[in-house]
């Protein structure tokens, strides 16, 4: 999600005067009116929080890999059977064509939303492949945004972010909101890209009580960019102060899950996405 206006300018900017266009570019990248994360300085989107590292992945790591003979194919190119409107639970609404599904506004229809599986997962691993628009329009938040978003509470941001400076919480790869990825590992616009996530599910106790929080690691394009991280809660988005959920889960959910692709009509386009249920250790084979 994309928050309000900015309410805040860059801390420095008295000292601003006299300095290089490229530090005035940097005003307004985030926000410091917004609360503060739970266990960092950082506020939520704060422009002044590290920017991550620049890696510069190889050509290939996991593209077009091959699902594993126990995935579930969600997506192999021809249509999202798998996929519902998330809004809804109507027909999944975005274009498929040449083995590629695109986020694409329909004719007629004003309002395309985000697709989320039909079937509930627990904790898994999930592989799939992202195109940013060649034709790169907007900048910071509104460059080629989508996420993956997971049981609508968990989102692992997927943005533009190459050469596209915007507040690290909110980069591809981040927990929106939360944690930047520990470096950047994006390529340029219009090249295709992997995300291999491995997600475990919140569980709570019979009395409802949190005892294990979410955790997702993210390996993007063959680097590690999220490490087994907790979601500190859910990641809705600041859409106002005080955050609404900042820091909290909400009611126990079960730990089954759907996942959602974000709708930003930013045109990003998936391919190859599939997925294995992890199960337990120790249980009985074929
Ligand atoms: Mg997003």
């Amino acid at each position: 999600m994309r928050p309000p206006t900015p309410t805040s300018v860059l801390r420095l900017g008295c000292l601003l005067i006299g300095a290089p266009a490229f530090l005035a570019a940097q005003e307004h990248l985030g926000y410091e009116d917004t609360p503060i994360i739970p266990g960092t300085a950082w506020h939520v989107h704060d422009g002044e929080r590290p920017q991550p590292r620049i890696v510069t992945p190889a050509a290939t790591f996991s593209l077009l890999a091959p699902p594993p003979s126990d995935a579930i194919v969600l997506f192999d190119g021809h249509d999202l059977s798998q996929w519902v409107s998330a809004d809804d639970g109507s027909a999944a609404q975005w274009k498929v064509a040449d083995g590629v599904v695109e986020e694409t506004p329909i004719p007629g229809q004003p309002k395309i939303g985000s697709i989320s599986t039909k079937e509930r997962f627990p904790d898994f691993q999930l592989h799939l492949e992202f195109a940013e628009p060649a034709m790169v329009s907007g900048k910071g938040q509104d460059r080629g945004n989508s996420g993956v978003m997971i049981n609508g509470m968990y989102e692992v941001q997927i943005l533009d972010s190459y050469r596209n400076p915007t507040y690290p919480d909110g980069q591809a790869g981040a927990l929106y909101g939360q944690t930047p990825p520990l470096v950047n590992a994006c390529k340029p616009p219009g090249e295709w890209q992997s995300y291999d996530i491995i997600f475990e599910s919140p569980r709570w106790d019979s009395a409802g009580v949190l005892v294990k929080k979410a955790t997702v690691t993210v390996i993007q394009n063959g680097v590690v960019i999220q490490n087994h991280r907790e979601f500190f809660g859910h990641t809705d988005g600041i859409g106002g102060v005080p955050h609404k959920a900042l820091g909290a889960y909400t009611a126990p959910h079960s730990p089954e899950v759907v996942i959602e692709l974000q709708a930003h009509k930013n045109r990003v386009r998936f391919r190859n996405i599939w997925l294995r249920k992890l199960g337990d250790y120790d249980q009985p084979g074929n």
